[in-house]
């Protein structure tokens, strides 16, 4: 009996880690919240399509190694999908299918032309050569170069990859292509089509968010103590920016543990010691855990690493008045309401991290047109678009007196949903 009991609890933690299955549940009580007959609930809970490929490798000691990589298309009722590569051991198909569907969230909540999509390679780029990660770059490439394309699929950086991936990306699919496609990815280096502000694109719009929710909470800004977890792309640069406006960031992490200073880290040393994989606490003694780090007295928290970060063990500990998520599902479902009972204001993932789809749309858009704009237009553009992702968001959880994430999943669902409904789908 006990044993069962056991088995319970530990069938139950496990539900809740499932990132697909908790993503499903929301979607499904989004939809209906809206109104929408199941049917809808049936197309929408997985991607129309799914492509597990096998991608050969010869590596530096001359062996053939074979990594395996998925592409997922969650919707593309609105138009073309997008969504980032992960380079990460921990990739898995269910990880993609439920990255794509929340990458077609954010697309609605900021309003674009876009389904949600996502692709993943199981490889941990850490141990790997410049060499080696050029040639599982452009093989998985090629491996999926049928499903993918700047009007069809349109793939972007993610986790442990970057502007030089993107362009070894490019250059194959051009190569296959046989001619220049710039447009097929973004995230690209400048000179290849790359638009101004893509790298701190996500990082400035959860600012954005972070300034919004500390509106609403009548929290300053400026002495406000922050802990970001992730000192990566979004995370590092996040803790930057919130470093310049005056907040005093207390904690930072990254995969090997966290750094704690009551009285504000040096952010700008940080930043000049950290290298290209979001690694720096290695360089110090006296780290604290991930755990510790989410748990430490703070007013904004920022989750900027992984998913499932947030749980049932922890959400009773958190001391932040906001926590803003830059990460991709750093909060199972169970958390959320943990939090949000708490009276903690969650801004959800699928519209705080919402600035790098946004930025990368643009830079598509100016691949398309041939013009490039300044990093002033881009940033001007970015703010408009997050502001009324926000408000739109914010305000159907109050009307519709619902959580913050649920607000944002009904926002984010409807116009796909819609579309599919023209298009005589549903
Ligand atoms: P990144 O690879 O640049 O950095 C990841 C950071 O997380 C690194 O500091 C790494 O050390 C840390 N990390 C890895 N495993 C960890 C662990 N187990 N515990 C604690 N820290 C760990 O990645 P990124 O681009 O900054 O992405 C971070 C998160 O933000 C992801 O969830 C990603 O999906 C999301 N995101 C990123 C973008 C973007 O444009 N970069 C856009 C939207 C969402």
């Amino acid at each position: 009996m006990v044993a069962d009991n056991a088995d319970v609890n530990s069938n139950q933690k496990n539900e809740q880690l499932d990132v697909l299955l908790s993503t499903q549940k929301v979607v499904k009580k989004a939809l209906e919240k809206l109104g929408y007959p199941n049917e809808v609930y049936e197309l929408l809970k997985e991607p129309v399509r799914m492509m597990t490929v096998r991608i050969p490798v010869r590596m530096d000691d001359d062996s053939i190694k074979i990594f395996t990589g998925y592409r997922a298309q969650h919707n593309d009722a609105v138009g073309p999908t997008k969504g980032g590569v992960r380079f990460h051991p921990a990739v898995s198909e269910k990880e993609v299918k439920a990255l794509s569907i929340w990458m077609s969230l954010k697309a609605g909540i900021v309003d674009l032309p876009y389904g949600g999509g996502k692709g993943g390679i199981v490889c941990d780029p850490r141990d790997m050569s410049f060499r080696e990660l050029e040639g599982v770059s452009r093989g998985y490439v090629r491996a999926i170069s049928q499903i993918v394309g700047p009007t069809k699929d349109i793939p972007a950086p993610d986790v442990f990859t970057n502007s030089q991936i993107m362009a070894w990306m490019m250059d194959e699919y051009s190569r296959i292509d046989e001619f220049n496609n710039p447009g097929f990815i973004t995230g690209k280096p400048l000179v290849l089509g790359g638009s101004h502000g893509r790298e701190s694109a996500t990082a400035k719009g959860v600012t954005i968010c972070i300034e919004e929710a500390a509106k609403k909470k009548g929290i300053q800004i400026e002495g406000a103590k922050v802990v970001v977890q992730g000192f990566g792309n979004a995370g590092s640069f996040l803790a930057k920016f919130m470093h310049d406006k005056g907040a005093t960031v207390v904690g930072i992490s990254d995969a090997h543990g966290g750094l704690h200073d009551p009285d504000g880290l040096d952010i700008d040393y940080l930043l000049d010691r950290r290298d290209s994989f979001g690694t720096v606490t290695n360089l110090f003694k006296n780290t604290i855990s991930n755990q510790e780090l989410l748990e430490l007295d703070c007013d904004i928290l920022v989750p900027a690493a992984i998913e499932n970060q947030i749980t049932e063990e922890n959400a009773a500990k958190i001391k932040a008045s906001i926590v803003v998520e830059a990460a991709n599902g750093p909060t199972t479902m169970e958390a959320t309401r943990i939090l949000s009972e708490k009276g903690i204001l969650l801004v959800p993932d699928v519209l705080a991290s919402a600035g790098g789809v946004t930025v990368s749309y643009f830079e598509w858009v100016q691949n398309n047109q041939g013009y490039y704009w300044t990093e002033e237009e881009v940033e001007e553009k970015l703010h408009k678009v997050i502001i009324k992702g926000f408000e739109n968001v914010y305000r159907t959880a109050e009307m519709r007196r619902v959580d913050m994430r649920l607000a944002a999943y009904m926002v984010g669902v409807r116009k796909m949903a819609e579309a599919s409904r023209f298009r005589g789908w549903i």
